[in-house]
């Protein structure tokens, strides 16, 4: 009762105090994440498999509301299991879009969009996977697995594998088995989870591109967001960044279709090199390039527009002063980088690697930066 007091006054102060504009910058709000737009399309953070006491979870579907708020997402799917329901003895329901009901309910008042989602939850193989923009969870109950993937896409849902590494073997190493494969040769399976809760799979991420799949990144939370991510080392919940002509569902299911995503997990951005260089390129901006008078030393005035730290490699023929060739740059914050530039330059086209960007497994994006000197 004292939490959700605490956590409604500080949704209040938010509502009241704060502009949605200001709200989206303020640094002082939970674990709130922040990324730029890229060129045409907004950058949208969406947590697309979590629980709460309507399958195996242990929350009310309210507080998954108010902690995507604090976390700043645009949009969530309580994605309860279809097959495991152990909480039915003190929480009876036959309706399984109890849970999407109550959160769509609990966010009316936000920007908050609630996807309706479900798992449908095997034993490996095909093991779990998420269905969601479904219409209605109840009849996605079947016997026979294949006949609730069916009815997913009847449903028009995009369907996702979850945590494809707990395999029989017990190996951790994801493994494309053949219930697998016609899940996919059936284009029934749309989108892998490379990252889930603290787990990543860099063989999901091979499966990824060798099957042409969305790249995805859950919390699949059952507690709490705040004590299984905020106090532990990666202090944020992996989330999928989806590049959405705008904030409606359907175009967000569009862009899950058109695998515009980037995984954001561990401070790292996991993804493909055509979606990473747009958001990197924003995230990093370049304030001012100049030099000081009768100075051969080029500054770079760079504020970071994310929540993520950037670790970059300077891979240019000029040397830093102050830094080695590996340089930090803190989320919402700005440095000044001091070039050995040798002689005065107009344009300096930079070029460094993203170490905490993964665009392949054990890769690191590489990518240049053109800066005009004023
Ligand atoms: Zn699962
Ligand atoms: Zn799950």
């Amino acid at each position: 009762m004292i939490k959700c007091f605490i956590i409604t006054q500080i949704l209040c102060v938010m509502a009241v105090g704060l502009t949605a504009q200001e709200a989206n910058h303020s640094h002082a709000l939970g674990t709130s994440m922040q990324f730029p737009n890229i060129p045409g399309y907004l950058t949208l953070k969406c947590d697309f498999h979590q629980h709460t006491v309507f399958s195996d979870g242990e929350v009310w579907p309210s507080i998954r509301v108010r902690e995507a708020l604090m976390d700043n997402l645009d949009a969530i799917s309580l994605t309860e299991h279809l097959e495991y329901q152990p909480h039915l003895g003190d929480i009876p329901h036959k309706d399984r879009n109890r849970s999407y009901q109550i959160a769509l309910r609990e966010a009316k008042d936000h920007a908050l969009i609630i996807v309706r989602g479900s798992e449908i939850t095997r034993a490996m193989p095909p093991g779990h996977s998420n269905a969601i923009f479904i219409e209605d969870a109840n009849k996605l109950l079947f016997n026979d697995y294949k006949d609730a993937f069916k009815e997913a896409n009847k449903q028009q849902a995009f369907v996702f594998w979850n945590h494809s590494y707990e395999t029989p073997k017990n190996d951790n190493i994801s493994f494309l088995y053949d219930a697998n494969k016609q899940l996919m040769d059936s284009n029934l399976v749309h989108g892998i989870e490379i990252v889930n809760t603290h787990t990543y799979s860099k063989e999901a991420l091979q499966i990824a591109y060798d099957r042409n799949l969305t790249l995805m990144g859950t919390s699949d939370v059952h507690g709490l967001i705040d004590w299984d991510y905020k106090n532990g080392p990666q202090g944020h919940r992996p989330i999928t960044l989806v590049f959405s002509k705008d904030r409606t569902q359907e175009n967000i299911k569009v862009a899950l279709f058109d695998h515009r995503t980037i995984v954001h997990y561990d401070n790292t951005l996991i993804g493909r090199d055509s979606l990473l260089i747009p958001l990197i390129n924003a995230c990093l901006n370049v304030k001012k390039a100049f030099y000081e008078p009768k100075s051969l030393v080029l500054s770079v005035l760079i504020e970071n527009k994310s929540s993520c730290d950037f670790i970059l490699q300077n891979l240019s023929e000029y040397s830093l002063i102050e830094s080695t060739d590996i340089i930090e740059i803190k989320g919402n914050e700005s440095i000044t980088l001091h070039f050995r530039t040798k002689e005065k330059i107009n344009k300096l086209n930079w070029l460094f690697t993203v170490l905490n960007a993964v665009n392949a497994p054990n890769s690191h994006l590489s990518m240049n930066k053109l800066i005009s000197i004023n």
